[in-house]
């Protein structure tokens, strides 16, 4: 099989062995790599039920057929498992180079079960795999030491992907960190990592991945690179990277504000790209990619990637905070303890409010960056105040008896678009398979971003959203980076070389459906249901009191009728289950036969 290894890895942690086993090709197939893959292996290895900080949760790691080569941004890793965040499905995804070196070892998965008896580092030197104990010399470090560690011991070439204390401490909204700056940031994936008592996987390759007809495959990618991929439409990637968005989203009521109470920052000037760009010193890339939109900042004293638009959203305007080095430094501590900063930054938005509200008593105020500085180290270690914090934002509204004040969906905080200025974008997040998420369907991009669509309407969405929803799945099988605008024909170019024969528009968005409805089901088997598929009161009801979103909400009933017709474009009955015909047409019959979904 061309650009597959057509290996497996398995690390299994409870007895410290690991073994292979060939890439199963039918559901190579059908699924492709990335998301699909991730997916489809998730579905066998997870027991139904199986808590998600359980040695019985597999941690799974796939590479896209793609990684490797030179094909543009396809260097990503998808992560997944249960989330320990939501209870559903998590893939998560994140560039750097691990992917490719991973594939250069020999493996287009890895599949760890387990957990171990004592903390370990797993070491991948090609068919080389040693257990080494992390006690006492890696268990306990921050990820930028760790991994420069590591790379002393293994070789600058080394690539890491690692936990940190956060997920030492099964903070369910803890990251994976590679490469320094980049994160599998959602969901909890560094949680489950923690939990199986391993603190980092280390690979070095030195193999190659076979392209098929490599020099053909060569001209097509350069072709695209310079007809697709460095074009006017992806500029903004490095000319000014996501930080573009502040503005833009502030401008359209938006920008999430003080927990989530109005969508226009005051403060917006001193946190938007303009203001970055004044401290830029560089740009940095992920391998495989020409657009390089990791923009690198002086701070205060150190050198940092980002803050990307997420953070400087969740962290700075939802907290009040238009202290740029603040934020910064709020971001740096989030990484190097291995916290998700879109997750950390709303709990700390949540828990001013709480403050505010007189339901507890933190010292965290909006604007204030005193007490907001310390959180992430205090959540990290689950100590002072950070203890309630690290419960995440649903249980510690619940706790501090105020849940409406929780924005989340499925228990995952919610990205920095308010559907209040953005109606689709409450869809999206609503029926998103991993809890509120931005990029398996962004309608932002039509309501707000120069589009056509109406930010204040739900009519037409509901077939937006699925679109999107399928388009990502099939884009994450390659697994191409979102911030690149491709279609289906730029995807059908690589799948030629792939599958040696033409596609089509139709078929690729099958495959997406595909994963799409295996996702449905694996959520549906660890118990969600259509009403986990909801949105916050106070962005279904509660207006904003200022700015170009005021006096807006999206709706209980438009919200409902919203999502009656995104289940019927589906084909999923009122209760949001497919039916044998969706599942049929979707070759998913075998999958669903081991379900009661009754
Ligand atoms: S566009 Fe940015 S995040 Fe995406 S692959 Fe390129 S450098 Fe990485």
């Amino acid at each position: 099989m061309a650009f597959y290894c057509g290996t497996v890895l398995r690390l299994d942690l409870t007895r410290l062995r690991a073994s292979t086993e060939p890439l199963n090709e039918e559901w190579a197939r059908l699924f492709v790599g990335g998301k699909g893959l991730l997916l489809r292996y998730l579905f066998d290895e997870l027991p139904a039920g199986a808590g998600a900080l359980s040695p019985e949760n597999p941690l799974i790691l796939a590479t896209g057929p793609f990684a490797g080569t030179i094909a543009a941004t396809c260097s990503r890793l998808a992560v997944g498992c249960k989330s320990p965040a939501t209870g559903a499905l998590l893939d998560s995804y994140v560039g750097g180079s691990f992917a490719p070196e991973l594939k250069f070892a020999g493996y287009d998965l890895v599949v760890i079960t387990g957990r171990a008896p004592e903390p370990v580092l797993v070491r991948i030197t090609d068919a080389d795999v040693e257990f080494v104990p992390a006690a006492g010399r890696y268990w306990g470090l921050e990820t930028a030491v760790l991994e420069q560690l590591v790379r002393e011991e293994m070789g600058p070439g080394a690539k890491v992907l690692s936990t940190g204390p956060a997920g030492e401490n099964l903070v369910p909204f803890a990251c994976l960190s590679t490469d320094q700056f980049h994160k599998a940031g959602r969901g909890g994936a560094g949680a489950v990592m923690g939990s199986k008592n391993l603190k980092a996987v280390a690979v070095r390759g030195t193999g190659a991945v076979t392209a098929g007809d490599t020099a053909a495959f060569t001209r097509d990618v350069l072709r695209l690179q310079e007809d697709r991929v460095l074009t006017v439409d992806n500029a903004w990637t490095y000319e000014e990277g996501t930080p573009f968005l502040v503005d833009a989203v502030s401008d359209a009521g938006a920008l999430p504000t003080r927990n989530w109470r109005t969508g226009s920052f005051d403060g917006a000037g001193t946190i938007n790209s303009t203001t970055l760009l004044g401290i830029r010193t560089k740009l940095r890339a992920c391998m495989q990619c020409p657009l390089a939109c990791r923009q690198v900042h002086q701070f205060e004293g150190y050198v940092c990637e980002g803050p990307e638009f997420e953070t400087l959203g969740l962290c700075g305007s939802n907290c009040g905070v238009s202290d740029l080095d603040a934020i910064a430094a709020f971001n740096r501590e989030c990484d190097e303890l291995g916290l998700d900063t879109m997750s950390t930054g709303a709990i700390v938005a949540l828990a001013m409010e709480l403050c505010e509200a007189g339901a507890a008593d933190y010292g965290l105020r909006f604007g204030d960056t005193g007490a907001y500085l310390r959180a992430p180290r205090l959540i990290a270690g689950r100590e002072g105040f950070g203890a309630e914090l690290a419960l995440g934002a649903r249980a510690l509204a619940a706790l501090k008896g105020r849940p409406e004040l929780a924005i989340e969906v499925k228990g995952l905080e919610m990205p920095a678009y308010d559907p209040r200025g953005t109606f689709g974008m409450g869809l999206g997040y609503a029926t998103s398979d991993r809890g509120a998420c931005h990029m398996r369907a962004f309608s932002a991009g039509d309501d707000i971003l120069g589009g056509e669509g109406a930010a204040d309407s739900l009519a037409g969405k509901a077939q937006l959203v699925a679109d999107q929803q399928d388009f990502s799945a099939v884009a994450w099988t390659g697994i191409w980076c979102a911030n690149m605008a491709v279609d289906t024909d730029f995807l059908g170019v690589h799948f030629r070389h792939l599958w040696g024969r033409e596609t089509s528009h139709e078929e690729l968005m099958t495959i997406g459906a595909r994963i799409w409805n295996l996702g449905r089901l694996l959520n549906l088997r660890e118990g969600l249901r259509r009403a986990d598929d909801r949105l916050p009161e106070r962005i279904l009801s509660v207006p904003h009191p200022d700015g170009v979103a005021a006096g807006k909400v999206v709706g209980a009933g438009a919200f409902r009728e919203s999502l009656d017709e995104y289940y019927r474009l589906r084909g999923w009955d009122s209760a949001g289950v497919p039916s044998r015909e969706t599942l049929e047409r979707l070759s998913l019959t075998r999958e669903s036969g081991s379900l009661d979904l009754d």
